[in-house]
This record gives structure tokens, sequence and C-alpha cells, in this order.
């Protein structure tokens, strides 16, 4: 079946009262944009409530068309359907449908009722006897199927509106709030799986992302950074660009690793690189911070480790797996994508100076103490890092 129309589901925006048309609009924009991906020219329109996605070209690629819808967040269903002019005459209506029937299912033995809505109270019937003389038509039209109202294979839905929209299957969107409708937040992002999934799931409710990665060469390749710009521009396929800043982050390292208690090590750097994202949000006008902390996941990632991580910090810190197992962190990484990006074996800089027994219980005002010992030489190396950082503009791959 080569179908021209889609009809665009979206749940949440449609509850924001006054707000709405605000969301709309910028799920309208989202949608125009992630389909440049796709082959064909399409229309975006509004229509009472309703997003549609037309077909203009003769041509254009289904299998594209999907995956980039299957990338705007605020998207709860896909639904390809057959758009008709509006009749009110119940014969050419049936007659479309029993084409459409034969199309998608040809003569499969199977299952279905109709559920019609009718919005143009022109039409001369009422839904519910619609539902009963389509319900007929299919059955006598096609001898292997059988009507189950409770639990049908196959629901053909008919919406008689300003058009008639009939269409039965429905693809999973991501879901979430449209692009752009909150605030800008700072994603520290590594090269493992967790980051990328957590910065995915605060774009998902509308936020813009940046992204802040802390590389110490020589002591990490250029691979090792390069394998994060890809990680930036796959979470960007669904996020829209993201500006990554790289920070040279080797002297301040070193410069713990020289002075500073070896068990105290990554708290210690972790403490700097929540500074430095931050400082960075702040020029930025970037709101919050993302991180892919989970509790318990390292030493560093310990109740009391979070404790003196977030002290540092006067903007929020969004950790959206906190309390997700890896195992659930893997599995949205492989639904979104980064997860065979994640998983190359190139070295981060916090694996290169961990400590032996690192502390999983530090106390705030030892670590501070610690901390004082380098703490005023560090300040001028934090603004160079700042300053200095490297600004890579990831706006997605593919097409
Ligand atoms: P990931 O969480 O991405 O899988 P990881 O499991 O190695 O990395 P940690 O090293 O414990 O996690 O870091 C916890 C969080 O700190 C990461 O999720 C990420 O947000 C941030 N982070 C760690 N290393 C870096 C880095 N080199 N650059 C930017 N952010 C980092
Ligand atoms: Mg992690």
């Amino acid at each position: 079946m080569q179908y021209q129309s889609f009809l665009i589901k979206y749940a949440e925006i449609g509850t924001k009262g006054k707000n709405r048309y605000v969301f709309e609009d910028a799920l309208v924009h989202d949608i125009r944009k992630k389909l440049e991906r796709a082959e064909g020219d399409f229309k975006v329109y509004r229509e009472r409530g309703r997003i549609y996605v037309t077909v203009k070209s003769e041509n254009y690629d289904y299998e594209e068309t999907v995956d980039a819808l299957q990338h705007v967040f605020g998207i709860v269903s896909i639904c390809p359907m057959i758009q008709m002019d509006s009749t009110h005459d119940y014969k050419v209506l049936s007659d479309k449908v029993i084409s459409y029937f034969k199309e998608v299912y040809g003569d499969r033995k199977l299952t279905f009722k109709v559920n019609t809505r009718r919005a143009d109270k022109e039409f001369p019937m009422q839904s519910n006897e619609v539902d009963a003389e389509l319900g007929h038509d299919i059955l006598e039209a096609f001898p292997n199927t059988s009507v189950d109202v409770h639990n049908p294979e196959v629901v053909i839905r008919v919406e008689i509106r300003q058009f008639i929209n009939i269409y039965s299957e429905i693809i999973p969107g991501v879901g979430g709030m449209p692009l752009g409708t909150n605030g800008k937040a700072m994603l520290l992002l590594s090269g493992g799986i967790d980051s990328p999934v957590a910065g995915y799931m605060i774009a998902r409710r509308g936020a813009v992302l940046e992204a802040t990665y802390f590389h110490a060469p020589p002591y990490t390749s250029e691979r090792a950074k390069q394998k994060v710009v890809d990680l930036a521009n796959e979470v960007a396929l669904y996020s829209g660009p993201i500006a990554l800043h790289v920070v040279n982050f080797t002297d301040i390292q070193l410069k713990i690793y020289e002075k500073c208690p070896h068990e105290e090590l990554t708290i210690i750097m972790r403490r700097y690189m929540m500074r430095i994202a931050e400082a960075i949000a702040e020029k930025r006008d970037c709101i919050a911070l993302i991180t892919g902390e989970s509790i318990g996941q390292v030493a560093s990632q310990t109740m009391q480790s979070l404790v003196c991580t977030n002290e540092v910090c006067k903007l929020p810190v969004y950790r959206p797996v906190i309390a997700f197992d890896k195992q659930q962190i893997v599995e949205v990484s492989q639904k979104i994508g980064t997860y065979e990006t994640s998983i190359e074996p190139f070295e981060d800089c916090c694996t290169i100076f961990v400590a032996k027994h690192p502390v999983t219980k530090p106390i705030p005002e030892k670590i501070r103490k610690s901390e004082q010992i380098v703490y005023d030489e560090m300040l001028p190396m934090v603004e160079k890092a700042v300053n200095e950082a490297e600004l890579i503009w990831c706006a997605g791959k593919g097409r």
C-alpha cells in the first residue's frame, strides 16, 4: 500500500490549555525539520486539533518518512492513512474502505471491527450505523474475516470530518514534549552508555541540549573524542543540533593526581567537572546540568558520593537514570541507537586516573579539606579550561 498521508497523534500537549498552540506549533516545526531527512516532498499542517503529514511528491521513501517521524518528540503515534474528500454518499465511502482493506490485508484470515467517528453531522448515518454497515460489507467482500468487537486483530478506523480518514495501522512514536518547549540544559557527555541516554531523556521533555566533554590528551585519544562527537550526533537526530564543548582537562587531572589523596581522586575530579560544566552552562544560558549517574553504579555514584559532587553546583542537576539498573539503561540506548557507539573500546579520562581503592562513602568536610591543597592553584586552570573549550556543533548524521 502506498500511503499518501499520515495522521499524527500526540497526547500530553493536547492538555496544555491556552499554550496548546505553542506546543502544536513547536511540534509541526520539528516534524518539518525531521522530514528534511526523508526523501520526498511533504506538507505538514494542523486541522482542528490534528496534525497531518501529506506527501506532495510523486515518490517518497516510506521507511525514511516513518523513521524521521519516530525521531520527533511529542508524537505518540503515527497512523498511515487514506484520506478522501468529504462525501455524504455511504456507497462511495464503503467502496473506498473495501479497496483499502484489500490492499492492506488482502485475503488474510483475521478478526476485525470498525470504529467510526463522525464529526461531520451532515453525514446521513450515525457512527454506529456506519460501523455496522461497513462491518457487513467487509465480511461480504472478504470471506476469511470475522468480526470480534472485544479483541479484534485489526481495528478499521473511519473518521468523517472535513475529509474522511481511513486507517488501521498504528506505529508508535517516541512520546514526550516537542523540542524547544522547555529550557536549555547542559549534559555532561562522556563516551559511556549512560550519559547519552540521560541527555535523550531530558531532551524528550522538550529541553534543548548542549553538552560538555572532558578530554585529557594524550591520556585520552582523538578517537575517544570522536566517539563522543559521534554520540552527540546520534542524540542530535532526536534533540536537534547540540553545541558540544570539549574541555581540555589534562592539567587539572594531573594536578589532582599529584597533590590529592589517591582514594579521593575520582570524587575531586568529578567536583571539578561539575564546576567547569556549570561555568560553561551559565555562559551559554543553560539552566540545569544533566548527568548519567545512577545510584550505586560505581564508587563515585553512591549516595554519599553524590552529596559531594552535588554540593559544588548551584544549578539543579538532572539525573534521569538515577534509579535505573544498567540493563534498563542499555535497553534505552539500544532503542535510541547510541549503544553500538557507546561500547566502542576507547578509554575515558576517568579510567586512567582511577585509584585502586576509591572511597565509597566520602565525607564532604574531608573532601573539601583535601581540595584546599589545590584550590588556589586550580582557579586560573579552571578559568582557562572554561575559556578555551573547543565548540563543535553536532547536527546529527545521516541525510
Ligand atoms: P556514562 O555514564 O556516560 O556511561 P560512566 O558510566 O563511565 O559514563 P562515570 O564515569 O561514573 O560514568 O560518570 C558519571 C557521569 O559523569 C556520566 O554519566 C557523565 O554525565 C559524567 N562524565 C563522566 N566522565 C565524563 C567526561 N569525560 N566528560 C563529560 N562528562 C563525564
Ligand atoms: Mg555511568
